[in-house]
């Protein structure tokens, strides 16, 4: 009897929040502390992606028996967070600082991350109907504190890790419920998609973290598509920088223009497309374009952004037709096909979704 081989997911960057361009900017920008600090963070982007290769070679041998959905019915859902401190290390299993059944923690970060992540969750929940990253109740794991002024946040296959920013560039990055939220939902393209992280299908996984970051934020405020600001990483640009926040989902390249940060290099149409080697083929970059189709479609809807113009992302993104290599076309049909699925054919849903794809010059 012969046995099929596991096949294992393609390598996978570390999801991190602060491009690695951004980063590269800084250390030839920045002066002596502010360069220190990119470099540390450019450096540990390598680390973290080779762990995560591993996490996810471990989880792909999983028997199918193991697998989540297999176990939805068995678990009634409940939310289950826990936050560790990497004391200013690398340590990644640090002491738990904040847990669900604990009290509320006197360091302000690990409660702030411990908030944030449980307002993702209950999002998912409640909008989606979803049990957490894994469909199957997977407890949220935040780490805060990592390293020494790391200017950075990144999901690595199992856990949000958040750093406390120099304070020169960025700040406590687990204070931003965007942050969080964006981190989280790596986990959940990761279980759903999983989209590749490289070129188009990378660019589709950072968008769908951008879109689920925003609606996560709309949805807790209760902002209708004119009140939002679709800003990502509004509150960890610090005092000084000269920007609104690290992305601008409705108005891509605007959100920041910085001496040392350099410019927002986010395209909103396929006539700007960034063809690159970097950021694992312009992956924080090209997101920029189904970033601004989301935006169109919602703010074409109106209403609130997560009914169903979040309805229709949400669902292409689960899809059995979403290969993990798709491109913007192949993800945008699937975007029209769910909308006249849920809404009929000749349905405004539809019309909105089509016309927001030719507005980024993405043909259907
Ligand atoms: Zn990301």
């Amino acid at each position: 009897m012969t046995t099929t081989p596991a096949v294992l997911s393609p390598p996978a960057a570390v999801c991190s929040f602060i491009p690695d361009y951004v980063l590269r900017n800084i250390a030839e920008r920045g002066g002596d502390e502010e360069r220190r600090a990119a470099l540390q963070a450019l450096a540990t982007s390598g680390t973290m992606r080779s762990l995560r290769v591993q996490a996810e070679a471990r989880r792909s041998v999983l028997p199918r028996s193991a697998m989540p959905e297999l176990t939805i019915a068995l678990a009634p859902p409940t939310k289950e967070r826990l936050v560790r401190d990497a004391k200013n290390t690398m340590d990644l299993r640090g002491p738990i600082v904040r847990a669900e059944a604990g009290t509320p923690s006197e360091d302000k970060t690990a409660e702030a991350a411990f908030e944030r992540l449980g307002t993702t969750w209950d999002f998912f929940f409640q909008v989606f109907a979803r049990n957490s990253i894994d469909k199957a109740g997977m407890p949220i794991e935040g780490v805060v504190h990592y390293r020494r002024n790391f200017d950075n946040a990144f999901w690595n296959g199992t856990q949000m890790v958040f750093g406390d920013g120099s304070g020169r560039l960025f700040t406590r990055l687990a204070h931003s419920l965007t942050v969080c939220a964006h981190e989280l939902s790596h986990g959940v393209v990761q279980y759903d998609g999983p989209l590749v992280y490289q070129g188009q299908s990378g660019a589709l996984n950072e968008s769908m973290a951008d879109v689920l970051g925003v609606l996560v934020e709309q949805w807790s405020l209760g902002q209708t598509v004119e009140q939002a600001d679709w800003l990502v990483g509004r509150e960890i640009l610090a005092p000084g920088v000269s920007g609104r926040a690290l992305r601008s989902l409705a108005e891509p390249g605007t959100a920041y223009d910085d001496d040392v940060l350099g410019k927002d290099p986010q395209p909103g149409h396929m006539d700007q497309y960034v063809d690159t080697d970097e950021d694992n083929g312009g992956v924080h970059i090209n997101s920029g374009i189904p970033n601004r189709a989301f935006t169109l479609v919602a703010t074409r809807l109106g209403g609130n952004a997560w009914e169903d113009a979040g309805r229709i992302w949400y669902a292409s993104l689960g899809h059995e037709r979403l290969l993990p290599s798709a491109m913007f076309r192949q993800f945008a049909r699937i975007t029209r096909y769910v909308a006249s699925t849920l809404f009929g054919t000749d349905s405004r849903q539809v019309s909105a979704v089509e016309e927001a794809w030719s507005g980024v010059g993405v043909e259907l």
